[in-house]
């Protein structure tokens, strides 16, 4: 475990914190470990983020920084837009989310991991980009496009507007109002995105160090070579990790994921007790079939959706047949990351991700699987096989 930072002056200032992710992607694009890197590029605010190929030096430090309004996940991307890496080599910025995701495929074999460089990013969740503006409008009393970096800090959401003026929140009251992070990332228990190639986070940096450098762990031969890469091209410094700064990076998590089983106990709530079934179904009811929150989840990965067959759910009625969730749900749940995707596309606002999320805790017990935690063990239906073999 190191603090890490880039050599090069524009790369420090340019990166939240240190640059030391921005230096490694470039020495691995420009040193030929990878033919590019997968990152998010800011537009013209900071709740504009897309997913961005960049192959040069400038395009790499263009994009550094961190987007807490860019809820994008980089799996099915890969696997669509990228032919699952199988004809290049991909270094990747990964939320937990993201890297659990891309492994999920993986094990898919819809994603050759063998050819994608994750690099992790510790997060205590993302934004939307609608409802952030709005709570920036009506919280924090400011014009959001005024705004030119936020950050969730110590439990308050921070913003630092163009005429240096700094505003902060408590994270708390804001989601108890229906704003903050993304319902999904409150209840996220992955904040360190352990099963990447490396977890890199300001969490654990302390004294003078803070704002700085980045905090970096290694956590595979791929993470090693990425900063061996570097290294050799003279693109960052690392000293190792003092005892008390990776005490604290423990205690940080350790209390992020105790905020996420209290969110996840006041959310699943509303499908418990008496008439959960059929405060379910009316949710179900809502639905237009639109199948969006198919196309979107990176753990739907069947080339013929078993849903679009008619004996499973009779074609054109509005709402589906229920088989349609069921199905759905019988399918991703084993497997779900939590990544929220369904949820945020759903025209009908359906709590797609909320359910999905709470059947597969449910189930993870029972299966002993923790989705995307690692490459190792066996997707479930998997282990089924191998136990009826
Ligand atoms: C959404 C988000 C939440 C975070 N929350 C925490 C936290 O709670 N605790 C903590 O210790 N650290 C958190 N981090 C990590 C931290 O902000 C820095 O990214 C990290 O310390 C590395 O700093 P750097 O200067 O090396 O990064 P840089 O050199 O600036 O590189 C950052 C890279 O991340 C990419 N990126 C930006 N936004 C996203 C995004 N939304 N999804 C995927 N990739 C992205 C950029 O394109 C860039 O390539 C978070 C990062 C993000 C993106």
């Amino acid at each position: 475990m190191y603090y890490g930072r880039a050599t090069d002056k524009l790369v420090q200032e340019q990166g939240e914190c240190g640059g030391v992710i921005t230096a490694v992607l470039i020495a691995a694009v420009e040193q030929k470990l990878v033919d590019g890197a997968l990152v998010i590029k800011r537009g013209e605010s900071i709740y504009d983020g897309a997913p961005y190929f960049a192959t040069t030096k400038e395009e790499i430090t263009e994009a550094a920084g961190s987007l807490h309004c860019a809820p994008t996940l980089s799996a099915k991307l890969i696997k669509n837009d990228f032919n699952g890496a199988r004809d290049l080599r991909i270094a990747v910025t990964c939320k937990p989310c993201d890297a659990r995701a891309i492994i999920e495929l993986s094990k898919r074999n819809q994603i050759d991991l063998d050819n994608v460089y994750m690099i992790g990013v510790n997060c205590g969740g993302t934004m939307l980009p609608g409802p952030a503006r709005e709570m920036i409008r009506q919280f924090f009393d400011i014009d959001p496009e005024d705004v030119v970096k936020e950050e969730i800090d110590k439990g308050k959401l921070i913003i630092i507007t163009k005429d240096g003026q700094h505003k902060e929140l408590s994270i708390d009251d804001l989601e108890a109002e229906g704003y903050g992070r993304r319902t999904n990332c409150q209840r996220c228990e992955y904040n360190i995105p352990r099963m990447a190639d490396l977890a890199c986070g300001n969490w654990g940096v302390i004294g003078d160090d803070a704002g700085k450098v980045t905090f970096v762990e290694v956590r595979t031969e791929k993470g090693q070579k990425l900063l061996d890469t570097a290294i050799a091209a003279g693109a960052i410094t690392l000293k190792d990790a003092p005892p008390q700064g990776i005490a604290l990076r423990e205690k940080l998590d350790g209390i992020m994921v105790k905020m996420a089983r209290k969110a996840m106990a006041t959310q699943f709530a509303q499908f418990d007790g008496e008439r959960k079934f059929e405060r379910l179904f009316a949710q179900f009811d809502k639905c237009d079939g639109c199948r969006e929150c198919i196309d979107v989840c990176p753990i739907c990965s069947c080339v013929e959706c078993f849903t679009k067959q008619e004996f499973v759910v009779p074609k054109d009625t509005v709402p589906p047949d229920p088989m349609f969730h069921l199905t759905r749900l019988m399918h991703v749940s084993p497997s779900c990351v939590n990544c929220g995707q369904c949820e945020n596309v759903c025209p009908k606002k359906i709590p797609l991700a909320t359910i999905t999320h709470m059947v597969q805790s449910s189930v993870q017990g029972t299966l002993g699987y923790v989705p995307g935690q690692s490459t190792a063990d066996a997707i479930p239906l998997c282990k089924i096989a191998e136990v009826k073999a």
